[in-house]
């Protein structure tokens, strides 16, 4: 009898799934997504790279001059690199909709802003 009665509730209702992309839905309060840069604050420390579990991070030059390579395809959104950061320069972001056309789309290179040459 239960069964027919979830039955018939469940006709009633509207369906939980979505026609994604075209709709979507908002994120809940504290949702842990995609990971972000602000990569003037990054010191090259390398703990980020240390500390990924899914080898997501990759450092490209040193010190105050590294850039950052973020492949979110590998990435498993668990949060260890926002919390390792000494200098806060990786925040999580509410982007949890990630999807790609290739593997190349994957990957976000955060670069430093070039700096212009006074003489
Ligand atoms: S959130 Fe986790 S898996 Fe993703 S880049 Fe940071 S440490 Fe790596
Ligand atoms: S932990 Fe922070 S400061 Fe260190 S390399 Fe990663 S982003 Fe840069």
């Amino acid at each position: 009898m239960a069964m027919e009665d979830d039955m018939f509730r469940n006709l009633k209702e509207k369906p939980v799934t979505i026609q994604f992309p075209y709709e979507h839905v908002e994120p809940v309060e504290g949702v842990r997504a995609k990971v972000s840069w602000d990569i003037d604050k990054c010191i090259g420390c390398r703990l980020c790279v240390t500390i990924c579990p899914g080898n997501a991070i990759q450092l490209v030059g040193r010190g105050r001059q590294a850039e950052i390579k973020y492949n979110v395809g590998r990435c498993i959104l668990c949060g260890e690199c926002v919390d390792v950061c000494p200098t806060k320069a990786i925040y999580a972001t509410k982007e949890f909709e990630i999807v790609f056309n290739n593997r190349r789309g994957m990957i976000t290179h955060f670069r430093r802003k070039k700096r212009k040459r006074t003489s």
